[in-house]
């Protein structure tokens, strides 16, 4: 089965290809000819993931899903949360953020923090959301090499290593990407077989 991933961000797409698996072909923005930076401009998560998904299909005629990623640390009331991306202000930069991550962070007892993320599924005239939800800390200082964005500060709950120090696989395991990612596969394999005569 073909499904765009409405994303550009290389990263991200290693993870869903990994984690979807060989019964899907995913293809990307730069695949389907988009260049231009989706919009995102609501205050949830889901609102983002549909309004990315919706644009793609809209302009590109293709059947497709988008995701959102929010960071939500508890002793700053869910921030960045939805503003994930921009915690740093324009033009954005995980490199900038995560270093106002770990300033506003300095002083806070309270680690405890996690990472949501939306996947919205349009499928023509059909749509669905999937969620995945991972629990953990906010590290003092950053550890590892590997993944994207917060992940060198992130340690789920339950392991000594961020996920920056975990292979991409290891991360799929848990993430939660990789939680709402198999849950879209779970349903694109029904709907799939629904199909089939
Ligand atoms: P978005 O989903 O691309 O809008 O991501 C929002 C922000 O969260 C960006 O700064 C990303 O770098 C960051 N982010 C998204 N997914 C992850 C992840 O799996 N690990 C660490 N940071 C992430």
């Amino acid at each position: 089965m073909k499904i765009c991933f409405a994303t550009n961000n290389s990263k991200k797409l290693e993870e869903v290809k990994a984690a979807l698996g060989a019964d899907f072909e995913v293809v990307s923005l730069a695949d389907i000819g988009c260049q231009e930076e989706l919009p995102e401009t609501g205050d949830t998560l889901q609102h983002n993931a549909f309004q990315k998904a919706r644009y793609v299909q809209t302009h590109y005629g293709v059947d497709c899903f988008a995701d959102d990623t929010g960071l939500e640390v508890e002793a700053l009331d869910g921030k960045p949360g939805v503003y994930s991306g921009r915690f740093a202000g324009e033009p954005r930069s995980d490199e900038r953020n995560l270093s106002l991550l770990l300033e506003r962070m300095a002083e806070k007892a309270n680690r405890k923090a996690a990472f949501r993320t939306v996947i919205a599924l349009l499928m023509g005239s059909e749509s669905h959301a999937f969620e995945g939800k991972v629990d953990g800390e906010i590290l003092q200082h950053r550890s590892g090499e590997e993944g994207f964005g917060y992940d060198p500060v992130f340690r789920p709950e339950g392991y000594e290593k961020t996920f920056a120090e975990l292979t991409l696989l290891e991360k799929n395991a848990i993430s939660h990407r990789g939680r709402a990612v198999r849950k879209l596969a779970d349903f694109l394999k029904t709907h799939q077989a629904g199909k089939t005569p």
